[in-house]
């Protein structure tokens, strides 16, 4: 079997033939396959820009195309392209069904790479197929960017709006979830958390769009409320579980820093080292070690120990069913926080009870939708962001971003290469 055979069964062309395939000298003088193309007999050029057929003009230069690999082998294709007098366009390069624009990656190899951009890092896709990682950034760049164009952004009835920090610094993203039953995905990034972020948001999403959602899901970030009640106000808006919960997490551990320093400058032996996954983890979680040593610091008075009890009988509130009971829950709650003296716990006591009706709609929009799909999404975006090691830009992190969780449609080929 001729490899011009496999060729035409994987990646045939209508106006174009393979005349030739041959051995040459690749980069770095190893050996590799280049696959030399013609213009099929009569048929006649188009326009790159209009797509429309054209009267020849001239011919430039050959010129080489990176094909996927063979076996490891690399693979060229080899085509000296014609130039058209488009009536509508002027003189143009013709159309390549291979290429697109002045890329020396065929947009079959482009895919592939992507393709395996999605199971490997960037650097190990460079690696396993001897390219840079330039050209996995371009490839990937090119997925995304067709993806973002072709997807449909129809019956999206619910978001929720998500903070991550990127970088050292606390640099935030915003980013903006379907978490719709039958369509979750990654749908816009932006820079910073602030008003403007999220109205760039809204204007990108189109007014008709924004006021046809059902339900918002978000922090109590002030800049986002105010967005969120200004462009979708007809949205049930719920302040959601992981959100909420994240609050307490974070109280917690700032009492137990706190606490943990205050002990060893008073001398005492320092019980509270190495616990902060001991009270940061809900109790079915933990080992037995574990279960010992909390049932051990119970024992002591200690701010952080009452933090944690009220974390844990703050879970009580998730199991309500009905919004009225949720919001005695959570009132006789608060009140029993504000009296702790523990100031980053009241700090949250004070937040919930700002936001209590919006935190009430969790109740109310039950089942319609899991906050556990932003927590999902969260956890993966935070694992992009830290596998970024390359991603100097904001560009590149975005790219990477949208490629790992925006579910963005591909195109019909012919042949899949992975
Ligand atoms: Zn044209």
């Amino acid at each position: 079997m001729h490899v011009k055979t496999i060729l035409n069964r994987i990646q045939k062309f209508k106006s174009f033939v393979y005349s030739a395939v041959r051995w040459v000298d690749g980069p770095g003088g190893e050996p590799a396959i280049e696959a030399e193309l013609r213009p099929r007999t009569n048929a006649r050029a188009c326009c790159s820009i209009c797509g429309g057929e054209a009267p020849g003009y001239d011919r430039l230069a050959e010129r080489r195309f990176e094909f996927v690999p063979l076996w490891g082998i690399r693979v060229y294709f080899r085509y000296a392209p014609r130039r058209v007098d488009c009536p509508d366009c002027g003189v143009r390069v013709e159309r390549m069904p291979w290429a697109s624009g002045k890329r020396q990656l065929t947009e079959a190899y482009a895919w592939f790479l992507s393709g395996w951009a999605k199971r490997l890092s960037w650097k190990e896709v460079a690696q396993v197929f001897h390219t840079s990682w330039e050209q996995v950034f371009r490839a990937v760049e090119r997925a995304v960017e067709w993806g973002r164009a072709h997807q449909d952004l129809s019956g999206v009835k619910a978001i929720g709006v998500d903070e991550i920090a990127a970088w050292k610094g606390h640099k935030y993203l915003t980013l903006v979830y379907q978490i719709d039953s039958h369509c979750k995905r990654l749908l816009w990034i932006g820079e910073k958390r602030t008003v403007k972020t999220l109205l760039r948001f809204f204007r990108w999403f189109g007014k008709e769009r924004s006021q046809s959602l059902d339900f918002i899901c978000s922090d109590m970030w002030k800049p986002y409320l105010k967005v969120i009640a200004k462009k979708a106000g007809q949205a049930v808006h719920i302040l959601d579980r992981f959100h909420i919960m994240a609050h307490l997490s974070k109280a917690i551990d700032e009492v137990r820093a706190q606490e943990a320093k205050e002990l060893k400058e008073k001398g005492y032996e320092p019980i509270l080292s190495k616990t902060r996954w001991l009270l940061l983890k809900r109790p079915e979680h933990l080992t037995e070690k574990q279960e010992t040593r909390l049932a051990d610091l119970v024992q002591y008075n200690l701010k952080s120990i009452r933090s944690y009890l009220l974390k844990e009988e703050f879970q009580l509130l998730w199991s309500y069913t009905a919004p009225y009971w949720a919001g005695r829950f959570l009132d006789t709650w608060c009140t029993k926080t504000m009296r702790s003296k523990i100031e980053p716990m009241k700090k949250v006591a004070r937040m919930l009870r700002r936001h209590r009706s919006l935190l009430l709609n969790w109740f109310r929009a039950k089942g319609a939708l899991s906050s556990a799909v932003v927590e999902g999404f969260n956890n993966k975006a935070k694992l992009t962001t830290r596998k970024a090691y390359g991603f100097r830009t904001y560009h590149a992190m975005e790219i990477a971003l949208y490629h790992a969780l925006g579910a963005l449609p591909e195109p019909n080929f012919t042949h899949r290469f992975c």
